[in-house]
Protein backbone atom coordinates (compact mmCIF):
# COMPACT_ATOMS: atom_id res chain seq x y z
CA UNK A 1 0.00 0.00 0.00
CA UNK A 2 1.06 3.61 -0.75
CA UNK A 3 2.58 5.86 2.08
CA UNK A 4 3.52 9.36 2.10
CA UNK A 5 6.90 9.63 3.67
CA UNK A 6 8.63 12.27 5.37
CA UNK A 7 12.09 12.34 5.63
CA UNK A 8 14.69 14.97 7.64
CA UNK A 9 17.62 15.31 5.76
CA UNK A 10 18.52 15.13 2.17
CA UNK A 11 22.08 14.38 3.30
CA UNK A 12 22.96 10.90 1.72
CA UNK A 13 21.12 8.75 4.18
CA UNK A 14 17.90 11.07 3.36
CA UNK A 15 18.29 10.62 0.08
CA UNK A 16 19.24 7.54 -0.97
CA UNK A 17 16.38 6.77 1.44
CA UNK A 18 13.69 8.49 -0.85
CA UNK A 19 15.06 6.92 -3.63
CA UNK A 20 14.20 3.45 -2.48
CA UNK A 21 10.98 4.28 -0.97
CA UNK A 22 10.15 5.51 -4.17
CA UNK A 23 11.16 2.63 -5.95
CA UNK A 24 8.66 0.84 -3.55
CA UNK A 25 5.83 2.98 -4.92
CA UNK A 26 5.15 5.77 -1.97
CA UNK A 27 5.08 9.19 -2.23
CA UNK A 28 8.15 11.23 -0.36
CA UNK A 29 8.64 14.44 0.68
CA UNK A 30 11.90 15.60 1.79
CA UNK A 31 12.70 18.56 4.34
CA UNK A 32 15.86 20.17 4.99
CA UNK A 33 16.97 23.14 6.74
CA UNK A 34 19.93 23.84 4.05
CA UNK A 35 19.34 24.84 0.29
CA UNK A 36 20.64 21.11 -0.74
CA UNK A 37 23.82 22.97 -2.47
CA UNK A 38 26.31 21.78 0.18
CA UNK A 39 26.86 19.67 3.59
CA UNK A 40 28.92 16.67 4.77
CA UNK A 41 27.71 14.37 2.09
CA UNK A 42 28.89 17.05 -0.65
CA UNK A 43 32.28 17.43 -0.30
CA UNK A 44 33.58 14.39 2.11
CA UNK A 45 36.22 12.07 0.59
CA UNK A 46 34.10 9.82 -1.61
CA UNK A 47 35.73 6.96 -0.47
CA UNK A 48 33.02 3.71 -1.28
CA UNK A 49 35.43 1.39 1.62
CA UNK A 50 34.33 -2.44 2.07
CA UNK A 51 38.06 -2.28 3.53
CA UNK A 52 37.05 -0.22 6.64
CA UNK A 53 35.57 -3.33 8.67
CA UNK A 54 36.70 -2.45 11.75
CA UNK A 55 34.59 0.28 13.73
CA UNK A 56 35.89 3.74 15.01
CA UNK A 57 35.92 2.55 18.90
CA UNK A 58 38.31 -0.35 18.40
CA UNK A 59 41.83 -0.93 21.02
CA UNK A 60 44.55 1.60 20.97
CA UNK A 61 42.31 4.68 19.41
CA UNK A 62 42.00 5.74 22.90
CA UNK A 63 46.00 6.13 23.82
CA UNK A 64 46.95 7.21 20.39
CA UNK A 65 43.61 9.95 20.64
CA UNK A 66 45.08 11.28 23.36
CA UNK A 67 48.77 11.66 21.89
CA UNK A 68 46.88 13.68 19.62
CA UNK A 69 44.98 15.83 21.86
CA UNK A 70 48.25 17.88 22.78
CA UNK A 71 49.52 18.70 18.97
CA UNK A 72 47.57 21.62 17.92
CA UNK A 73 48.32 20.53 14.13
CA UNK A 74 47.30 16.43 14.77
CA UNK A 75 44.39 14.97 12.43
CA UNK A 76 41.70 14.55 16.18
CA UNK A 77 40.83 17.25 18.56
CA UNK A 78 38.06 17.38 21.05
CA UNK A 79 37.27 20.56 22.61
CA UNK A 80 37.51 20.86 26.27
CA UNK A 81 34.02 21.42 27.67
CA UNK A 82 31.79 20.10 30.63
CA UNK A 83 28.83 18.50 28.40
CA UNK A 84 26.87 15.90 29.75
CA UNK A 85 26.29 14.57 26.47
CA UNK A 86 29.90 14.47 25.39
CA UNK A 87 30.96 12.95 28.34
CA UNK A 88 28.72 10.10 28.06
CA UNK A 89 29.50 9.86 24.47
CA UNK A 90 33.14 9.25 25.56
CA UNK A 91 32.34 6.91 28.38
CA UNK A 92 30.53 4.70 25.89
CA UNK A 93 32.91 5.07 23.14
CA UNK A 94 35.71 4.02 25.89
CA UNK A 95 33.25 1.33 27.23
CA UNK A 96 33.31 0.08 23.09
CA UNK A 97 37.17 0.06 22.49
CA UNK A 98 37.37 -3.80 23.04
CA UNK A 99 38.60 -6.54 21.10
CA UNK A 100 34.98 -8.85 21.19
CA UNK A 101 33.02 -5.52 20.10
CA UNK A 102 35.56 -5.06 16.93
CA UNK A 103 35.16 -8.65 16.32
CA UNK A 104 31.32 -8.76 16.56
CA UNK A 105 31.51 -5.69 14.24
CA UNK A 106 33.81 -6.55 11.58
CA UNK A 107 31.83 -8.85 9.38
CA UNK A 108 28.07 -6.79 9.34
CA UNK A 109 30.58 -3.68 8.25
CA UNK A 110 31.93 -5.38 5.83
CA UNK A 111 28.95 -6.97 4.58
CA UNK A 112 27.50 -3.91 4.70
CA UNK A 113 29.55 -1.52 2.74
CA UNK A 114 30.26 -4.50 0.31
CA UNK A 115 26.33 -4.06 -0.34
CA UNK A 116 26.53 -0.52 -0.68
CA UNK A 117 29.36 -0.82 -2.79
CA UNK A 118 27.26 -2.74 -5.28
CA UNK A 119 24.27 -0.37 -5.49
CA UNK A 120 26.69 2.41 -6.64
CA UNK A 121 27.34 0.16 -9.46
CA UNK A 122 23.94 -0.25 -10.14
CA UNK A 123 23.54 3.67 -9.74
CA UNK A 124 26.38 3.84 -12.30
CA UNK A 125 25.11 1.43 -14.68
CA UNK A 126 22.17 3.68 -14.83
CA UNK A 127 22.26 6.37 -17.95
CA UNK A 128 21.21 8.91 -15.94
CA UNK A 129 24.18 9.02 -13.65
CA UNK A 130 27.73 10.15 -14.42
CA UNK A 131 29.29 10.65 -10.96
CA UNK A 132 33.41 9.21 -11.77
CA UNK A 133 32.66 5.77 -10.02
CA UNK A 134 35.35 3.99 -9.97
CA UNK A 135 36.49 0.58 -8.22
CA UNK A 136 40.35 1.15 -8.47
CA UNK A 137 40.52 -0.27 -4.76
CA UNK A 138 42.50 1.71 -1.96
CA UNK A 139 45.97 2.44 -0.80
CA UNK A 140 46.97 2.87 3.05
CA UNK A 141 50.46 4.12 2.75
CA UNK A 142 52.98 4.36 5.22
CA UNK A 143 56.45 5.95 6.21
CA UNK A 144 57.09 4.06 9.62
CA UNK A 145 57.88 0.70 10.99
CA UNK A 146 55.46 1.01 13.40
CA UNK A 147 52.36 1.98 10.83
CA UNK A 148 53.59 -0.72 9.02
CA UNK A 149 53.42 -3.12 11.32
CA UNK A 150 49.63 -2.19 12.09
CA UNK A 151 48.73 -2.24 8.36
CA UNK A 152 50.10 -5.69 8.38
CA UNK A 153 48.18 -6.69 10.54
CA UNK A 154 45.25 -5.18 9.06
CA UNK A 155 45.91 -6.55 6.18
CA UNK A 156 45.76 -10.33 7.95
CA UNK A 157 42.80 -9.56 9.33
CA UNK A 158 41.41 -8.63 5.53
CA UNK A 159 42.73 -11.55 4.26
CA UNK A 160 41.11 -13.98 7.59
CA UNK A 161 37.77 -12.01 6.30
CA UNK A 162 38.23 -13.08 2.63
CA UNK A 163 38.95 -9.43 2.26
CA UNK A 164 41.58 -8.83 -0.35
CA UNK A 165 44.85 -7.34 1.12
CA UNK A 166 48.03 -7.06 -0.14
CA UNK A 167 51.15 -5.33 1.03
CA UNK A 168 53.49 -3.85 -1.51
CA UNK A 169 56.96 -2.24 -0.74
CA UNK A 170 58.33 0.93 -2.27
CA UNK A 171 59.39 -0.14 -5.40
CA UNK A 172 56.38 -2.01 -6.12
CA UNK A 173 54.18 0.44 -5.43
CA UNK A 174 55.19 2.08 -8.91
CA UNK A 175 53.10 -0.29 -10.55
CA UNK A 176 50.37 0.72 -9.05
CA UNK A 177 51.57 4.52 -9.26
CA UNK A 178 53.55 4.94 -12.40
CA UNK A 179 52.22 8.60 -12.42
CA UNK A 180 53.42 10.18 -9.22
CA UNK A 181 56.71 9.70 -7.31
CA UNK A 182 56.24 8.40 -3.39
CA UNK A 183 58.50 8.62 -0.55
CA UNK A 184 56.88 5.76 1.76
CA UNK A 185 57.74 2.63 3.35
CA UNK A 186 55.44 0.57 1.32
CA UNK A 187 51.15 0.41 2.02
CA UNK A 188 48.45 -2.51 1.77
CA UNK A 189 46.35 -2.16 -1.24
CA UNK A 190 42.49 -2.95 -0.87
CA UNK A 191 41.63 -3.73 -4.25
CA UNK A 192 38.08 -4.20 -3.19
CA UNK A 193 37.03 -0.75 -2.91
CA UNK A 194 35.66 2.03 -4.56
CA UNK A 195 35.38 5.91 -5.01
CA UNK A 196 33.14 8.76 -6.74
CA UNK A 197 32.31 12.64 -7.01
CA UNK A 198 30.13 12.77 -4.01
CA UNK A 199 28.96 16.60 -4.96
CA UNK A 200 28.00 15.19 -8.28
CA UNK A 201 26.27 12.14 -7.14
CA UNK A 202 24.48 14.00 -4.56
CA UNK A 203 23.19 16.46 -7.14
CA UNK A 204 22.19 14.17 -9.51
CA UNK A 205 20.09 12.10 -6.96
CA UNK A 206 18.10 15.26 -6.08
CA UNK A 207 17.60 16.17 -10.08
CA UNK A 208 16.78 12.04 -10.77
CA UNK A 209 14.43 12.54 -7.53
CA UNK A 210 12.33 15.66 -7.94
CA UNK A 211 12.15 14.46 -12.19
CA UNK A 212 10.21 11.40 -10.24
CA UNK A 213 7.87 13.10 -8.17
CA UNK A 214 9.75 13.54 -4.69
CA UNK A 215 8.97 17.25 -3.26
CA UNK A 216 11.76 18.82 -1.16
CA UNK A 217 10.93 21.88 1.06
CA UNK A 218 14.33 23.44 1.50
CA UNK A 219 15.64 26.09 4.09
CA UNK A 220 13.07 24.98 6.66
CA UNK A 221 14.05 23.25 10.13
CA UNK A 222 11.92 20.49 11.89
CA UNK A 223 12.29 22.17 15.08
CA UNK A 224 9.53 19.98 17.18
CA UNK A 225 7.53 17.20 17.03
CA UNK A 226 3.75 16.17 18.58
CA UNK A 227 3.10 12.48 19.78
CA UNK A 228 0.12 11.02 20.04
CA UNK A 229 0.13 7.08 21.72
CA UNK A 230 3.05 5.25 19.45
CA UNK A 231 3.01 7.64 16.26
CA UNK A 232 4.79 10.95 15.45
CA UNK A 233 1.36 13.33 14.62
CA UNK A 234 3.39 17.10 13.73
CA UNK A 235 6.02 18.04 12.45
CA UNK A 236 6.81 21.64 13.70
CA UNK A 237 8.57 23.68 10.76
CA UNK A 238 10.93 26.79 11.38
CA UNK A 239 8.34 28.95 9.32
CA UNK A 240 5.90 28.99 11.91
CA UNK A 241 3.94 26.18 9.87
CA UNK A 242 2.93 22.74 11.02
CA UNK A 243 2.55 19.42 8.68
CA UNK A 244 0.59 16.19 9.78
CA UNK A 245 2.62 13.61 8.66
CA UNK A 246 1.75 9.41 8.40
CA UNK A 247 5.41 7.94 8.56
CA UNK A 248 8.91 9.90 8.98
CA UNK A 249 12.30 9.00 7.97
CA UNK A 250 14.97 11.02 10.43
CA UNK A 251 17.85 10.81 8.90
CA UNK A 252 19.29 14.47 9.97
CA UNK A 253 22.88 13.64 10.22
CA UNK A 254 25.12 15.24 13.35
CA UNK A 255 21.71 17.42 14.18
CA UNK A 256 19.47 13.69 14.42
CA UNK A 257 20.61 13.61 18.28
CA UNK A 258 18.66 16.91 19.07
CA UNK A 259 15.72 16.05 17.70
CA UNK A 260 15.22 12.85 18.93
CA UNK A 261 16.13 14.31 22.43
CA UNK A 262 13.15 15.86 22.21
CA UNK A 263 10.87 13.32 22.03
CA UNK A 264 12.21 11.26 24.97
CA UNK A 265 14.86 9.28 22.63
CA UNK A 266 18.27 9.35 23.31
CA UNK A 267 21.31 8.26 21.17
CA UNK A 268 24.71 8.92 21.34
CA UNK A 269 26.01 11.19 18.16
CA UNK A 270 28.94 13.78 18.37
CA UNK A 271 30.05 15.76 15.44
CA UNK A 272 33.23 14.31 14.16
CA UNK A 273 34.01 17.89 12.19
CA UNK A 274 36.53 17.33 9.11
CA UNK A 275 38.09 19.59 6.49
CA UNK A 276 38.57 18.98 2.60
CA UNK A 277 39.50 20.91 -0.11
CA UNK A 278 39.45 20.44 -4.28
CA UNK A 279 42.41 20.67 -6.25
CA UNK A 280 40.49 21.14 -9.99
CA UNK A 281 41.73 19.92 -13.05
CA UNK A 282 44.68 18.68 -11.39
CA UNK A 283 48.02 18.15 -13.13
CA UNK A 284 49.57 15.85 -10.28
CA UNK A 285 47.76 13.47 -8.74
CA UNK A 286 47.60 9.77 -7.53
CA UNK A 287 45.75 7.10 -9.57
CA UNK A 288 44.44 5.20 -6.80
CA UNK A 289 42.56 6.71 -3.73
CA UNK A 290 45.06 6.71 -0.83
CA UNK A 291 45.08 7.38 3.04
CA UNK A 292 48.32 8.57 4.51
CA UNK A 293 48.23 6.63 7.39
CA UNK A 294 49.86 8.91 10.17
CA UNK A 295 48.41 11.77 9.25
CA UNK A 296 45.08 10.06 8.48
CA UNK A 297 44.80 12.30 5.29
CA UNK A 298 42.14 11.29 2.36
CA UNK A 299 43.69 11.82 -1.02
CA UNK A 300 40.90 11.31 -3.61
CA UNK A 301 41.18 11.54 -7.45
CA UNK A 302 37.85 12.84 -8.64
CA UNK A 303 37.66 12.61 -12.17
CA UNK A 304 39.92 15.92 -13.29
CA UNK A 305 40.09 16.97 -9.88
CA UNK A 306 41.91 15.83 -6.81
CA UNK A 307 40.31 15.98 -3.26
CA UNK A 308 42.02 16.28 0.21
CA UNK A 309 40.38 15.55 2.99
CA UNK A 310 40.96 15.15 6.88
CA UNK A 311 41.15 15.90 10.30
CA UNK A 312 38.48 14.48 13.17
CA UNK A 313 37.45 17.14 15.44
CA UNK A 314 34.61 16.92 18.18
CA UNK A 315 33.91 20.19 18.60
CA UNK A 316 29.92 20.44 19.47
CA UNK A 317 28.94 21.34 15.71
CA UNK A 318 31.20 24.57 15.40
CA UNK A 319 31.58 26.20 11.64
CA UNK A 320 34.85 27.61 12.11
CA UNK A 321 37.95 26.19 10.63
CA UNK A 322 40.95 25.97 12.42
CA UNK A 323 44.02 27.07 10.30
CA UNK A 324 46.65 24.92 12.22
CA UNK A 325 44.99 21.83 11.75
CA UNK A 326 44.17 22.48 8.13
CA UNK A 327 48.10 23.42 7.72
CA UNK A 328 48.52 19.90 9.16
CA UNK A 329 46.77 18.41 6.13
CA UNK A 330 48.82 20.31 3.81
CA UNK A 331 51.82 19.70 4.86
CA UNK A 332 51.18 16.07 5.16
CA UNK A 333 51.29 15.57 1.39
CA UNK A 334 54.57 16.29 0.47
CA UNK A 335 55.99 13.90 2.94
CA UNK A 336 54.13 11.00 0.86
CA UNK A 337 54.08 12.92 -1.98
CA UNK A 338 57.27 15.05 -2.60
CA UNK A 339 55.38 16.59 -6.33
CA UNK A 340 52.07 17.59 -4.38
CA UNK A 341 54.04 20.64 -2.84
CA UNK A 342 51.18 23.14 -1.99
CA UNK A 343 51.06 25.97 0.19
CA UNK A 344 48.46 26.44 2.73
CA UNK A 345 47.75 30.20 0.70
CA UNK A 346 46.80 28.21 -2.50
CA UNK A 347 43.68 26.55 -0.52
CA UNK A 348 41.14 29.23 -1.84
CA UNK A 349 38.66 27.19 -0.96
CA UNK A 350 38.41 24.92 2.15
CA UNK A 351 34.86 23.17 2.70
CA UNK A 352 33.95 21.74 6.39
CA UNK A 353 31.22 18.60 7.10
CA UNK A 354 30.34 16.82 10.19
CA UNK A 355 30.44 13.15 10.33
CA UNK A 356 28.09 11.52 12.49
CA UNK A 357 30.24 9.25 15.10
CA UNK A 358 28.15 7.07 17.06
CA UNK A 359 29.74 5.95 20.61
CA UNK A 360 30.59 2.23 19.40
CA UNK A 361 31.20 3.04 15.80
CA UNK A 362 28.06 1.58 14.47
CA UNK A 363 25.15 3.07 12.46
CA UNK A 364 21.62 3.71 13.93
CA UNK A 365 18.98 2.35 11.92
CA UNK A 366 15.59 1.49 13.04
CA UNK A 367 12.65 2.43 15.18
CA UNK A 368 12.60 3.37 18.94
CA UNK A 369 10.13 1.14 21.23
CA UNK A 370 8.01 4.07 21.47
CA UNK A 371 7.38 5.15 18.10
CA UNK A 372 5.88 3.27 15.67
CA UNK A 373 5.78 5.66 12.54
CA UNK A 374 9.60 6.54 12.58
CA UNK A 375 12.45 5.13 10.95
CA UNK A 376 16.04 6.49 12.10
CA UNK A 377 18.90 6.35 10.05
CA UNK A 378 22.53 8.15 11.05
CA UNK A 379 25.65 7.62 12.83
CA UNK A 380 27.19 6.38 10.39
CA UNK A 381 30.97 8.27 11.23
CA UNK A 382 33.80 8.02 8.71
CA UNK A 383 31.47 5.69 6.61
CA UNK A 384 28.41 7.38 5.62
CA UNK A 385 29.10 8.02 1.81
CA UNK A 386 29.97 4.50 1.48
CA UNK A 387 26.79 2.57 3.48
CA UNK A 388 24.95 5.38 2.36
CA UNK A 389 22.86 3.00 -0.66
CA UNK A 390 22.44 0.57 1.46
CA UNK A 391 21.14 2.45 4.60
CA UNK A 392 18.45 3.34 2.15
CA UNK A 393 17.46 0.51 1.12
CA UNK A 394 17.44 -0.85 4.89
CA UNK A 395 15.20 1.84 5.14
CA UNK A 396 13.03 1.10 2.77
CA UNK A 397 12.43 -2.20 3.79
CA UNK A 398 11.79 -1.43 7.49
CA UNK A 399 9.05 1.38 6.56
CA UNK A 400 7.40 -1.91 4.67
CA UNK A 401 7.94 -4.31 7.40
CA UNK A 402 10.22 -6.41 5.38
CA UNK A 403 12.56 -8.44 6.33
CA UNK A 404 15.66 -7.15 6.57
CA UNK A 405 18.50 -7.85 3.78
CA UNK A 406 20.93 -7.94 6.74
CA UNK A 407 20.92 -8.52 10.30
CA UNK A 408 20.20 -5.14 12.07
CA UNK A 409 20.90 -5.65 15.43
CA UNK A 410 23.62 -4.55 15.66
CA UNK A 411 22.27 -1.08 14.61
CA UNK A 412 19.50 -0.94 17.51
CA UNK A 413 18.45 2.31 17.98
CA UNK A 414 17.72 1.79 21.80
CA UNK A 415 21.35 0.55 22.10
CA UNK A 416 22.66 1.39 25.42
C1 LIG B 1 36.30 15.43 5.68
C2 LIG B 1 35.33 14.29 5.55
C3 LIG B 1 35.64 13.22 4.72
C4 LIG B 1 34.76 12.14 4.62
N1 LIG B 1 35.07 11.13 3.74
C5 LIG B 1 34.22 10.07 3.64
C6 LIG B 1 34.53 9.01 2.75
O1 LIG B 1 35.51 9.05 2.02
N2 LIG B 1 33.68 7.95 2.68
C7 LIG B 1 32.56 7.89 3.48
O2 LIG B 1 31.86 6.88 3.42
N3 LIG B 1 32.23 8.89 4.31
C8 LIG B 1 33.04 9.98 4.42
N4 LIG B 1 32.73 11.00 5.28
C9 LIG B 1 31.54 10.86 6.13
C10 LIG B 1 30.27 11.18 5.37
O3 LIG B 1 30.42 12.37 4.67
C11 LIG B 1 29.08 11.25 6.36
O4 LIG B 1 29.04 10.10 7.16
C12 LIG B 1 27.76 11.35 5.60
O5 LIG B 1 27.80 12.38 4.65
C13 LIG B 1 26.60 11.58 6.57
O6 LIG B 1 25.42 11.63 5.80
P1 LIG B 1 24.02 11.95 6.48
O7 LIG B 1 23.01 11.92 5.39
O8 LIG B 1 23.84 11.08 7.66
O9 LIG B 1 24.19 13.43 7.09
P2 LIG B 1 24.29 14.83 6.35
O10 LIG B 1 24.92 14.73 5.04
O11 LIG B 1 24.84 15.78 7.35
O12 LIG B 1 22.76 15.17 6.08
C14 LIG B 1 21.89 15.48 7.14
C15 LIG B 1 20.97 16.58 6.65
O13 LIG B 1 19.93 16.76 7.61
C16 LIG B 1 19.61 18.13 7.67
N5 LIG B 1 18.97 18.37 8.97
C17 LIG B 1 19.46 18.03 10.19
N6 LIG B 1 18.57 18.35 11.15
C18 LIG B 1 17.51 18.89 10.51
C19 LIG B 1 16.27 19.44 10.99
N7 LIG B 1 15.97 19.46 12.27
N8 LIG B 1 15.41 19.94 10.07
C20 LIG B 1 15.71 19.91 8.74
N9 LIG B 1 16.87 19.42 8.25
C21 LIG B 1 17.75 18.90 9.14
C22 LIG B 1 20.96 18.83 7.53
O14 LIG B 1 20.80 20.15 7.05
C23 LIG B 1 21.66 17.92 6.52
O15 LIG B 1 21.52 18.39 5.20
C24 LIG B 1 33.57 12.12 5.38
C25 LIG B 1 33.23 13.22 6.17
C26 LIG B 1 34.10 14.30 6.29
C27 LIG B 1 33.72 15.45 7.15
Amino acid sequence: MKKHIHIIGAGIIGLTSAWYLMEEGHDVIIIDKGDLSDGTSHGNAGMIVPSHFVPMAAPGVISQGIKWMFDSSSPFYIKPRINIDLISWLWRFYRSCNASHVARCMPILYEFNEWSKQLYKSFSEDEKFSFCFEEKGLLMLYKTQHQEQEEREMAQKANELDIPAEVYTADALKSLEPDIDLEVLGGVYFKGDAHLYPNKFISQLQSQLLSRGAKFITNTEVIDMDCAGDKVKKLHLSNNTSISVDQIVLAGGSWTGLLLKKLGIKIHIQDGKGYSFTIKNANVKPNIPTILTESKVAVTPMGDDLRIGGTLELGGLSPTINKKRLSGIIKSLPKYYPQLNIKPSDVEIVWLGYRPCSADGMPYIGRSNSLTNMVVATGHGMMGMSMGPATGKLVSELIDHKETSIDVSLFNIERR
